[in-house]
């Protein structure tokens, strides 16, 4: 790394010469004002306070709203966003970081990547054109969703093959930069960078699926130029480009694409200035290269993993740093919502001074991640209220930290005694530490998190006790939420009905749901969960030191948005959260019933988590407050315990080298939750992902009796897998793909099961459906798993007969 940052072409390239675009902008003329920090921003929630977009979007799609409202609200929005940052004191706002749906679907529209299935409803509407790519119509699937990075945002997966063919589309970037400038904003248009966009498509179907989209990369490079010098004719001085895929482990051959990618567009003569942003992890081994590119600025997170960069940037500052180039420094963390170290930020960025011409300041990535606006939470304990900071306040923050640069801190010296006085007054609040689950935690030790017995020996004893047939069936957990059952829980909310009646409504649908299932024959029951809004939810409201919003709506997808809870405190459970619905469905049938739990690992990636402790730690309490639920429902008779961990695939920290100690401290968090059982009370567990190829060992090392994965997709390779990697433990690959309305029938799913049962041998073969069947409705459910134990019954004789 430091050897190629000494190679003399680098100063070199970086040295700005007379030829550079802007040398004759206003800006290169004031030398002084273009030293004075500045405050940004890379992206801001798109949704308004009263999530104003999702009624738009939904009012459009049922006919309710028309294009041109659709348009208005949008543009009210984006105006109320330019206007609340600028009041706020941001010197320049982003543009095109608004969304109808998802700024990666706008990306691909800007590129023209329209997959064929979509291109003729693009061309008739391309407003229902962007829908349909979005949602699918009844005749055409719609893009694949998936994760953002390790954040909880999904983006819609481009498609690309040998064949695509890019087009510039820059109407969405400028029309709104153009926005921005009419009103007199000094704007920096953000778009997703053409090496992150290449390396988070994947091959279109009936591509070959070893295509590597990154082959694309001279094809696409020309449309970005393209679009910058439509950008710079509308008024661009600069433009960012977004390459947080630079933050994950890159090979040498997509390093290399990147310096070509960024000496490429460096070199065009007709440009604005480019900013290179990078966030989420550190760029490592990336930041060369793009300190190297002909680039303008740089961009970089220094919160969390990514502040290891902070090392990358001092080596090369021994060989000169950036000089010339503006570096943004994102020291304001974009993805919690805690309010910043004021001042420790303010050493970090008067430690970056030396290094680079200027340095501004930003959040560590999009606000997009956190809600709007901490201030209007009304029930927020006010002594937590005073240590959190939302978009709003993270901007306040982030405009501060650029004026005490700038001026020095005498200016806000007020603001920093208060947030110091904040953030003391955290680190010493009961709420933060609880003496007795800090000495509860401290006293955890390696048996803790150990079953009595090895698999081997509880696996008989679970048998004998559950009397369960081979091949035993059940379910993940939940039934269809009903419309009833949501009126219920708003009846109660608003107060029409009182907590008895509800208490009754979910009574009557655990009653009905544990009759169906000993009708249809399942082996092991559920209660079906319907007095659970959200898994996470349910939980947080039950424990201590978790904090619910009102208004604090996040994006999880389109119009989808999800409020998380803030994990704020020392975590324990007053009371038994899950033990009185479980025994209630228990005394309604002669079989078993699975209780049903959250993991602690998925309890943390769907919440805020405090970042004051490492978050080994705050799972370990989660952990401990989980295992004495465990142990209540196993005094109150449960036989069999699911314990969900659906996130842990996907909070996976993007770099390898951290992989370890995270599965490491999840791995123990689920067995310090559930290693406290009897040998003969069964541990389930649920994951729903195929893709788990690179944590196989830690699923293992979760020690759970049985686990329950998604398979009826991707044809059983999971049971194969597991079995290649030595799985040791009972395994129920689903059979019946709960994501699609379409029932299988039980021809269909024998075939799955003896296709499982070549990987996976009848006695640790597990029959279930792929995931939880909350999202799914009556009809196709009872059917489903009607077909479901119809089948495990014909596998289990052509079993017995061969035996
Ligand atoms: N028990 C949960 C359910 O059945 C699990 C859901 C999940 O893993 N996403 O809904
Ligand atoms: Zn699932």
């Amino acid at each position: 790394m430091t050897a190629k940052s000494a190679d003399p072409a680098t100063n070199a390239s970086k040295t700005p010469d007379a030829k550079t675009p802007d040398a004759k902008t206003p800006e290169a003329k004031t030398p002084d004002a273009s030293k004075t920090s500045r405050a940004t921003v890379h992206g801001y929630p798109r949704q308004g306070q009263g999530r104003e977009l999702k009624k738009a979007v939904e009012g459009y799609w049922k006919g309710r709203v028309t294009a041109e409202g659709l348009r208005e609200t949008a543009a009210r929005l984006r105006r109320d966003n330019r206007r609340q940052l600028a009041e706020a004191g941001v010197h320049e706002v982003p543009t095109g970081d608004f969304s109808l749906y998802d700024h990666v679907l706008d990306t691909t529209v800007m590129v023209g990547a329209v997959p064929e299935r979509h291109r003729a409803a693009v061309e008739a509407d391309p407003l229902d054109g962007y829908f349909a790519m979005a949602r699918g119509t009844q005749d055409v699937a719609p893009l694949e969703m998936t994760k953002w990075f390790d954040t909880n945002y999904h983006y819609l997966v481009p498609e690309l093959g040998p064949d695509t063919v890019f087009a510039a589309d820059p109407a969405k970037q400028a029309g709104e930069l153009s926005e921005a400038l009419a009103e007199g904003h000094d704007a920096r248009p953000v778009l997703v960078g053409p090496v992150t966009y290449l390396l988070l498509a994947k091959p279109a179907p009936g591509v070959a699926a070893d295509f590597e989209p990154l082959t694309l990369l001279d094809r696409l490079l020309p449309v970005y130029a393209e679009v910058l010098a439509d950008l710079r004719a509308a008024g661009a001085r600069w433009v960012q480009l977004d390459e947080p895929a630079l933050a994950a482990d890159r090979g040498a051959a997509e390093l290399d694409a990147a310096a070509r990618a960024y000496r490429e567009l460096g070199e065009l003569a007709d440009r604005p200035k480019l900013l290179a942003a990078s966030y989420f992890d550190r760029l490592g081994e990336a930041l060369p290269v793009l300190a190297k590119a002909p680039v303008e600025g740089l961009a970089m997170d220094f919160t969390g993993p990514a502040a290891a960069d902070l090392t990358g940037l001092a080596e090369l500052a021994r060989t000169g740093g950036l000089p010339g180039k503006r570096l943004v420094a994102g020291v304001v963390d974009g993805r919690n919502v805690w309010i910043n170290d004021l001042r420790r930020s303010l050493s970090t960025l008067t430690s970056l001074l030396d290094l680079a011409d200027r340095v501004d300041v930003a959040p560590s990535c999009s606000l997009l991640h956190v809600p709007l606006d901490a201030a209007v939470e009304r029930d927020v304990d006010p002594q937590i209220a005073r240590w959190l900071a939302f978009a709003r306040q993270k901007t306040e923050e982030v405009v501060a930290l650029a004026q005490g640069l700038s001026e020095g801190t005498d200016g806000i010296a007020g603001l920093l005694d208060a947030n110091s006085g904040a953030l003391a007054s955290r680190s010493s609040a009961a709420l933060t530490r609880d003496p007795a689950v800090r000495a509860r935690s401290e006293a955890v030790t390696d048996a803790d998190g150990r079953r009595s017995l090895p698999y081997a020996e509880r696996a008989p004893a679970q048998r004998a006790r559950l009397d369960l047939p081979p091949l035993p069936t059940t379910t993940i957990g939940s039934f269809p939420q009903t419309g009833e059952l949501r009126a219920a829980r708003a009846d109660l909310r608003a107060g029409r009905l009182d907590a008895d009646g509800y208490a009754e409504r979910i009574a009557a649908e655990i009653r009905d749901v544990v009759s169906f299932q000993e009708q249809a024959g399942l082996d092991v029951l559920v209660h079906g969960e319907p007095e659970r809004n959200d898994m996470v939810q349910y939980f947080a409201e039950r424990l201590a030191g978790y904090v619910a919003t009102q208004h604090g709506w996040v994006q999880s997808y389109g119009t989808r948005y999800v409020r998380p809870p803030i994990l704020a405190g020392d975590v324990s459970r007053p009371a038994p959260m899950t033990v009185e619905w479980t025994r209630y469905a228990q005394s309604q049938t002669g079989r078993p019933v699975k209780g049903m739990l959250t993991g602690p690992v998925t309890m943390l990636a769907w919440s805020f988590v405090r970042d004051d402790q490492p978050r080994a730690e705050t799972a370990r309490q989660v952990a401990l407050a989980l295992r004495d639920e465990v142990a209540d429902l196993e005094a109150s008779g449960t036989a069999a315990i699911q314990v969900d961990e659906p996130a842990l695939r996907e909070t996976l920290p993007l770099r390898a080298g951290r992989r370890p100690e995270y599965l490491a401290w999840a791995t123990e968090a689920f067995r310090l939750a559930t290693g406290g059982v009897r040998a003969d009370t069964q541990i389930h567990t649920h994951m729903c992902y195929a893709e788990f190829g690179d944590i196989v060992s830690a699923i293992a090392d979760l020690d759970a009796d049985v686990i329950s994965l998604e398979a009826a997709r991707s044809h059983m390779q999971v049971a194969d897998e597991l079995a290649a990697a030595g799985y040791p433990n009972e395994v129920g690959p689903g059979v019946y793909d709960i994501h699609s309305p379409r029932v299988p029938d039980s021809h269909e799913i024998a075939s799955l099961l003896r296709k499982a049962l070549g990987a996976v041998p009848a006695e640790r073969l597990w029959v279930n459906p792929d995931c939880g069947l909350k999202t799914r409705g009556w009809p196709e459910v009872r059917q489903a798993l009607e077909h479901m134990t119809d089948a495990a019954r014909t596998v289990r004789e052509e079993i017995a007969g061969r035996s």
